[in-house]
C-alpha cells in the first residue's frame, strides 16, 4: 500500500476502455493513464528508424537511445514525448498501433517500460489502462476490470473516432488491424492479454457510452468506497 488508489482497467484495442478511464478518471478526480501511448511511442521510434520490429537485439539495443516522457498539459491530457518532440498524433496513426503490437511482445520493451507505469500509481490515484496492467503491472490495484465487446462493433467504434480526427480509413482494414492485434496481444508469451482472476468483467457490446459510463462509475463508488466529485 502506498496511501494512493489504483483501479485497472485492460481489454483488447476498441473496447472503449481510454474514452471511459478518461471520463472515470475526470469524474473521481483521478489521473487517466494510457499505457498504450506509451507502446506507441517505442513503436513510433522504431518505425521511424526502420528497425525490424520483431528483433529483440535491434529494438534492445534502440531503447536506451530514447528520451520517452510522459507529460501532462493544462487541459490535464496525457501527451507523449520522444526525445524532446511532442508525438501524441502521430502515435494515431493506424499503421503506428501495428507497430506498437509488435515491440510490445517483446520481453524488453515490457521490462522497460514498467517502472515508468508503476511510478505513476505510486504518486498519484490512477485509472490506467492496457493490457496487463491487473495482471502484471499493479496487481494490487484496488479494482480491476476486464472490458470487451465484440470484434465488429470495436472496429465500428474505431471507425467513428479515426472519421472524427479526419482520418480516412476502410472497415475491413480497421477489422482486420484489430483482429491481428486482438490475435498477436493475446498469444504472445510476454504477458498476454487475459482478465485477472480477480477482474470483474464488463462487455460493452450492448452499450452506449453512457451506459459502459454509468456501469463503471458504480463499480468505482462501490469497491472504493469513493464518491464522484463531477
Ligand atoms: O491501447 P492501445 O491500442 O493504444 O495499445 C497499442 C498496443 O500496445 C496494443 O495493441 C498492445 O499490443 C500494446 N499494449 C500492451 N500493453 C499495454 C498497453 C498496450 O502490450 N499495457
Amino acid at each position: 500500500m502506498n496511501g494512493h488508489l489504483s483501479i485497472a482497467i485492460d481489454g483488447p484495442s476498441g473496447a472503449g476502455k481510454s474514452s471511459l478511464a478518461r471520463r472515470c478518471a475526470e469524474r473521481f478526480g483521478f489521473l487517466y493513464v494510457d499505457t498504450g501511448a506509451i507502446y506507441r511511442t517505442v513503436g513510433l521510434a522504431a518505425y521511424r528508424l526502420g528497425i525490424d520490429r520483431r528483433d529483440t537485439d535491434a529494438v534492445s539495443a534502440m531503447l536506451p537511445t530514447l528520451d520517452i516522457q510522459m507529460a501532462y498539459n493544462a487541459e490535464g491530457e496525457q501527451r507523449m514525448l520522444l526525445n524532446g518532440e511532442d508525438v501524441s498524433a502521430a502515435i494515431r496513426l493506424p499503421e503506428i498501433s501495428i507497430c506498437a503490437s509488435d515491440v510490445s511482445a517483446l520481453p524488453a520493451v515490457r521490462a522497460y517500460l514498467m517502472e515508468m507505469q508503476r511510478k505513476m500509481a505510486r504518486e498519484h490515484n490512477v485509472i490506467m489502462d492496457g493490457r496487463d496492467i491487473g495482471t502484471v503491472v499493479l496487481p494490487q490495484a484496488e479494482l480491476k476490470i476486464f472490458l470487451t465487446a465484440s470484434a465488429e462493433a470495436r472496429a465500428e467504434r474505431r471507425m467513428k473516432e479515426l472519421a472524427a480526427k479526419g482520418v480516412p480509413a476502410d472497415f475491413a482494414e480497421v477489422l482486420r488491424d484489430i483482429q491481428y492485434r486482438d490475435e498477436q496481444d493475446s498469444h504472445r508469451a510476454a504477458a498476454p492479454l487475459k482478465a485477472a482472476e480477480d477482474a470483474v468483467p464488463v462487455d460493452t457490446t450492448s452499450l452506449d457510452f453512457a451506459g459502459s459510463e454509468a456501469l463503471l462509475c458504480k463499480l468505482i463508488r462501490e469497491k472504493l468506497g469513493v464518491e464522484a466529485v463531477k
